[in-house]
């Protein structure tokens, strides 16, 4: 009753200033206030195994439980989290809660889980990054190969020389890189000769229209072959019917994620998820 308060307010909030007027207010208000106050939240999306038809990770999405405005999606806040440079500070909380939150799954006896953590270019950008995510890892007890760092195609093509430094130092920890959104970003074919990367997330918007538009499946067909004859793995993201996932299927995509399996959920139901078996799906 009070979230969906909470909610129309929020939309109520939005509606009534503009745009920048918004987010305006969103900074001057309680942003940098919301670690502190414990407002950031994680939710998990399940990304399934095609192979194992199991779940083997889980993407960690922040939200911002805003005590007038409800849980705001991070659409609405990271871009002003990345101007105003809190994205550092909410960069840094959102790994090590990642990490806590995986060591509870793992104490809690599903040990291969893994977590993936979306990051930002001023993130991933600074010099001591490296450091904090061996600290974390350390901190946490997690074994680096449990912990995907996604990054995208703009955020390495912005300080190609320094990407190429920090995902070799992050591969030499034992971490898992994954190149999110792939395919919409605003870069060339020859980095991924370049860069040590482990996964390619194919777009949901390559997948969106993929049972209406025969050039979706060429595309997320060509994407996956080039990233097998690149020793890559591929994840279908937003896979929402089966029709989408009986092609990515087809093509031999490794993994997927999509509201036709689950939509985000937050940490209580992730135990309960692992618990009921729900992780073993019939694709
Ligand atoms: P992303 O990393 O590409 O995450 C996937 C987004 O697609 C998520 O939205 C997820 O809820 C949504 N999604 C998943 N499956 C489906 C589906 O089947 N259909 C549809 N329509 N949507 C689906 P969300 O949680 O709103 O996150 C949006 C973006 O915000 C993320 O895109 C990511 O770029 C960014 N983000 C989220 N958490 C963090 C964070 O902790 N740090 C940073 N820097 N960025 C974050
Ligand atoms: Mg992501
Ligand atoms: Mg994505
Ligand atoms: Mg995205």
């Amino acid at each position: 009753r009070a979230k969906k308060k909470g909610r129309n307010r929020y939309e109520n909030a939005k509606v009534e200033m503009n745009a920048g007027g918004f987010e305006k207010f969103l900074i001057e208000n309680h942003l940098h206030k919301a670690i502190e106050n414990n407002e950031l939240i994680l939710y998990f999306q399940p990304q399934i195994n095609l192979s194992s038809n199991k779940v083997l990770s889980f993407e960690a999405l922040i939200r911002w439980n805003h005590p007038d405005f409800g849980l705001i999606s991070p659409g609405d806040f990271i871009p002003i989290a990345e101007e105003t440079g809190l994205i550092l500070p909410i960069g840094d909380w959102v790994l090590k809660e990642a990490c806590l939150k995986m060591r509870e799954w793992q104490n809690a006896g599903y040990s291969p889980v893994r977590v993936a953590v979306n990051l930002s270019a001023g993130q991933f950008l600074q010099n001591d990054f490296v450091h904090k995510v061996k600290n974390i890892l350390g901190e946490t007890l997690i074994d680096p190969a449990c912990l995907e760092l996604e990054i995208t195609e703009n955020m390495v093509m912005h300080d190609v020389n320094q990407a190429i430094k920090s995902l070799m130092e992050l591969k030499k920890l034992g971490v898992q890189i994954s190149i999110d959104d792939f395919g919409t970003g605003y870069s060339s074919l020859n980095y991924l000769k370049e860069f040590p990367i482990d996964t390619l997330k194919i777009d949901r918007s390559f997948i969106c229209d993929l049972d209406t538009n025969s050039s979706s499946v060429a595309l997320t067909r060509a994407i996956t072959n080039l990233a097998h004859d690149l020793n890559l793995k591929v994840v279908a993201e937003g896979v929402e019917n089966l029709e989408q996932l009986t092609i990515v299927k087809q093509q031999s995509c490794d993994a997927v994620q999509g509201y036709y399996f689950s939509k985000p959920i937050d940490d209580t139901n992730v135990l309960q998820f692992l618990k009921k078996e729900h992780n073993k799906f019939t694709v």
